[in-house]
C-alpha cells in the first residue's frame, strides 16, 4: 500500500507539474488533491494507476459555470467512488452554428473554488470520494484528427441515437444530442468510469446516454441526480445568469405549468388532454398578462413544447401507461429585454440574449 500511495503521489507531483503551464489559469487549481489534465495521455496513466489500486472513479461531465445542480452530482459520486473525475468542457458539436457556443458563460476560477470547498467538505465526510481529477482538455484533445464541425451533416467522427435524439429537443436543436453523444462517447472511453452522473434535469440526455451505454457496450454504470431547484421551483441552470431580474421573475412559468400537469396525474388523469391542459393554459394566461404589459416592464416568451412522452423511447403518448409512468417536460425561449430601464439588472449580456430553458417531471408507474 505504502508504494502504491508513493505511486500516486508522484504521479500527482509529474502531473501537476506537467499541466500547470496549460491549465485555463494557473492561479486557480481544485484543491492540493485535485490534478487538472488538459489532455489525455496523463489522464489515462492516472486512471490506470487508480484502476490498479482498485479504486472506482465516478465521472461528472459538465460544460462549468458550476452550480449546486452540478455539486449534487459530484456529492453523490463521491458516496459511490472513491475517486471523483470532473470534466469541464464547452462541447462545440452540441451548439448549432446561431446558438451561443460563443456567450456560453466561462467561470473557470469560481468553478475551481466551489470545487475546492467542496472537496474540503469531502475530506471530513467519513467514507466519502475525493475530487481527484479535474478534466479540462483543449478541443484539439478532444477533436484530434478534424476540426469541430456543428453543421449538418457535419464531417468528423460523430455518434447518433435516433430516434430519440431527434425529438423535442433534438427537433429544435437538431446537431444537439450527435455533440452530446459524441463528447461523451470520447469522455467515457477517455476516463474509463465505473460510473457516469448525469442530472434529471436534462431527462432526454439522460435517455441518450443510457441508450449510448447500452448499445455501444461502454461498461459503465450510469445515476442520475435529483434536479435542484431555487426556492420559487426554478431548476437551476449555468444559463440562468443571462436571465437578469425581469425575465428571471416570468421564468417560473415553466415549471410551475409542469407542476399543474403532475397534480393531474395525481389526481388520476391518464390522458393527454387532461394531464396536459392545466400546463398550457397556465404558459398562456402568463405569456398574454406580459403581453398586456409595457415593453419597459413585460418579459415575453415563447413556448416551445410542452410534451407527455414516453419514458423509455421519448415518444409522445395519448394515454399514460400507469405501469410505465411517464415524462412531463417542456422548454420555452425567454425572448431578449425589451426596452431595459435606467440601472434595471438585465442580467450577463445586458439582456440581450434570449435565454432557452428546459424543465421536466417524472410520473412515476403506479405500484
Ligand atoms: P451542463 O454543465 O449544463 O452540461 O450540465 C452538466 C450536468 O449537470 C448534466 O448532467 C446536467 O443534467 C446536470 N445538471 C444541470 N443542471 C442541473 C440541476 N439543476 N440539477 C441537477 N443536475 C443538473
Amino acid at each position: 500500500m505504502a508504494t502504491k500511495l508513493h505511486t500516486l503521489r508522484s504521479l500527482r507531483v509529474l502531473s501537476t507539474r506537467r499541466y500547470l503551464s496549460t491549465t485555463p489559469n494557473r492561479a486557480s487549481s481544485a484543491s492540493p488533491t485535485t490534478q487538472i489534465f488538459r489532455d489525455v495521455p496523463l489522464l489515462r496513466q492516472y486512471r490506470r494507476s487508480l484502476l490498479l489500486s482498485n479504486r472506482t472513479v465516478g465521472l461528472v461531465p459538465t460544460m462549468g459555470a458550476l452550480h449546486e445542480g452540478h455539486l449534487s452530482l459530484v456529492r453523490q459520486a463521491a458516496q459511490e467512488n472513491s475517486d471523483v473525475f470532473i470534466s469541464i468542457y464547452v462541447n462545440p458539436t452540441q451548439f448549432g452554428l446561431n446558438e451561443d457556443l460563443d456567450s456560453y458563460p466561462k467561470t473557470w476560477d469560481a468553478d475551481m473554488a466551489q470545487l475546492a470547498s467542496l472537496d474540503a467538505s469531502l475530506a471530513s465526510t467519513p467514507g466519502a470520494g475525493r475530487i481527484s481529477a479535474v478534466f479540462a482538455p483543449t478541443t484539439k484533445a478532444m477533436y484530434p484528427t478534424l476540426p469541430p464541425d456543428s453543421s449538418l451533416p457535419g464531417r468528423g467522427s460523430f455518434v447518433t441515437i435516433t430516434p430519440v435524439g431527434s425529438l423535442l429537443e433534438g427537433a429544435s436543436r437538431p446537431v444537439f444530442f450527435r455533440g452530446v453523444a459524441t463528447v461523451c462517447m470520447k469522455l467515457f472511453s477517455i476516463c474509463t468510469p465505473e460510473r457516469v452522473y448525469f442530472g434529471q434535469k436534462d431527462v432526454q440526455q439522460t435517455v441518450v446516454i443510457r441508450r449510448l451505454v447500452r448499445d455501444f457496450h461502454l461498461g459503465t454504470e450510469v445515476r442520475i441526480g435529483a434536479t435542484r431547484r431555487e426556492a420559487d421551483g426554478l431548476a437551476m441552470s449555468s444559463r440562468n445568469v443571462y436571465l437578469g431580474a425581469r425575465r428571471r421573475a416570468v421564468a417560473t412559468v415553466l415549471s410551475h405549468a409542469l407542476r399543474r400537469a403532475e397534480e393531474q396525474y395525481a389526481k388520476g388523469k391518464r390522458s393527454r388532454g387532461d394531464i396536459l391542459w392545466p400546463a398550457n393554459e397556465h404558459a398562456d394566461r402568463v405569456a398574454a398578462e406580459q403581453e398586456e404589459l409595457a415593453p419597459g416592464r413585460r418579459a415575453r416568451f415563447e413556448v416551445d413544447y410542452l410534451s407527455l412522452a414516453d419514458p423509455d423511447t421519448m415518444e409522445e403518448v395519448e394515454e399514460v401507461d400507469e405501469k410505465r409512468g411517464a415524462i412531463l417536460s417542456g422548454a420555452i425561449k425567454m425572448m431578449p429585454v425589451e426596452e431595459p430601464q435606467q440601472g434595471e439588472d438585465c442580467g450577463v449580456g445586458d439582456g440581450m440574449i434570449a435565454v432557452r430553458l428546459i424543465d421536466n417531471i417524472i410520473l412515476k408507474p403506479v405500484e
